[in-house]
């Protein structure tokens, strides 16, 4: 390990040449004879202790310990006073002044040693700490610019963001603070969030999951998020912390690949995958649904007397009136053209037949922009053993094709 280098200060080269004689062996020794030489070989050298004469021509060691003591770039190191004077006022203003020691001549030299040894270790150890505080405020600096971050009271209202936040969410470190939202008024959260995020938390462990949240200008970002407990004193909760990576762009992609871009709602494709799931899920537990195809009678009609765009906007209001007509179970998207797919959940063939005839009464009497009233007919089956969506579908649509037979605007089951 590299020496520590100790400056001797003292007008009187004798004493100089003992101290010297003494510490040379351990430590790399830097001399200076008078108060204002000592400043400057300090600047130059940076030792880790000063042994510092009181009485001396030009600038006296009160005045090197003054200068020490108003130089950001000196403060730190430590002096100790070596002087003949004894008086307590003397010592008392050597204290005052900051030194770390004060030993008065003439000195026993093991005790010399001994404290110049420990004053050393202490600045080798205040030395370290502070390597290691200059590491950790840079390492805090990155995380700051380039990690999502977010610091939460128990409640999860947002105290502290990083600046990588911020510049995601358009919201300054302080509106962030004063804006008290927590990050479980999250816009989009997954199914059964709270119950499973306070399960993971009773037992210790960390929540991770997808959360759609907003911007100050209310643009949707997408975040997956991991939160972990926060525990002080006592292993109480005293809130969360959360890191987070922006998946905006992969939310979006995955959006559009299962959404019908007029309706907004599932398209085929995501329909198709609910039921295959579905099945598997009937055949696994024999979870009861049943399906349903909606489909508006005499659409073409509306296309051809009122345009296209009249067409578009009927078919928004008929996935609007659908969508508050469901439960949130249910799953609803939009099969094709003017034709909508039901997936009931966990219910039986009965009540499947009674949510149709309630949906298609409500349409019947809805009045629709420009077109006024129209109506519906609907195909309905439930899941039997042994279906496949072929199958299924395949029932649905003939029992579709009854209903517009028989006449439009009913309900038939097959
Ligand atoms: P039916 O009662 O037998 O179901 O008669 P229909 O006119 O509703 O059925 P048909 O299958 O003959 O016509 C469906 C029409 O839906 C034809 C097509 O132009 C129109 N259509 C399909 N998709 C869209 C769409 O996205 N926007 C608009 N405006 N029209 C659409
Ligand atoms: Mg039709
Ligand atoms: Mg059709």
């Amino acid at each position: 390990m590299k020496k520590a280098t100790v400056i001797i200060v003292d007008d009187e080269a004798i004493n100089v040449e003992v101290v010297a004689g003494l510490l040379g062996d351990e430590y790399n020794i830097k001399v200076a004879f008078d108060g204002e030489q000592a400043i400057r070989v300090i600047e130059k050298v940076r030792p880790d202790l000063i042994l510092l004469d009181i009485h001396m021509p030009k600038l006296d060691g009160y005045g090197v310990a003054r200068i020490l003591r108003e130089d950001p770039d000196l403060r730190e190191i430590p002096f100790i006073f070596l002087t003949a004077k004894q008086d307590s006022d003397s010592i008392v203003e050597g204290f005052r002044l900051g030194a770390t020691d004060y030993i008065t001549k003439p000195f026993k030299k093991e005790e010399l040693l001994v404290r110049v040894a420990n004053h050393i270790k202490v600045k080798q150890l205040q030395n370290k700490l502070n390597e290691s505080n200059r590491m950790m405020q840079h390492y805090l600096e990155i995380i700051d610019r380039y990690v999502i971050t977010l610091e939460t009271d128990v409640r999860g209202n947002i105290v502290k963001a990083s600046n990588a936040y911020c510049k995601l969410s358009g919201y300054t470190k302080d509106e962030i603070a004063a804006k008290e939202a927590s990050i479980f008024s999250a816009k989009e959260k997954p199914k059964d969030f709270y119950p499973e995020f306070i399960e993971t938390l009773s037992m210790g462990g960390v929540w991770n999951g997808e959360l759609g949240c907003s911007t100050r200008d209310n643009r949707p970002f997408w975040l997956n998020m991991t939160i972990l407990p926060k525990y002080g004193c006592e292993k109480r909760l005293e809130g969360f912390t959360a890191i987070a990576t922006d998946i905006t762009d992969k939310k979006y992609i995955e959006i559009l690949a299962e959404q019908d871009p007029l309706t907004k709602l599932y398209n085929r494709g995501k329909l198709d995958c609910f039921l295959e799931e579905k099945i598997a899920a009937a055949q696994d537990g024999g979870k009861q649904f049943c399906v349903m195809i909606v489909d508006v009678d005499h659409f073409k009609s509306v296309n051809d007397e009122y345009g296209h765009q009249v067409g578009d906007s009927v078919l928004k209001q008929f996935a609007r009136i659908l969508q508050s007509k469901i439960d949130l179970r249910d799953i609803l998207g939009r099969w094709g053209g003017e034709e909508f797919v039901i997936i009931l959940s966990d219910l039986g063939a009965e009540q499947a037949r009674g949510v149709a005839e309630r949906i298609r009464h409500n349409i019947e009497g809805f009045d629709f922009d420009t077109v006024g009233t129209k109506t519906a007919s609907f195909g309905v089956t439930d899941y039997r053993s042994g279906d496949t969506l072929s199958t299924l579908i395949k029932r649905a649509d003939d029992a579709l094709y009854r209903a517009k037979n028989e006449g439009r605007n009913r309900v038939v089951f097959l």
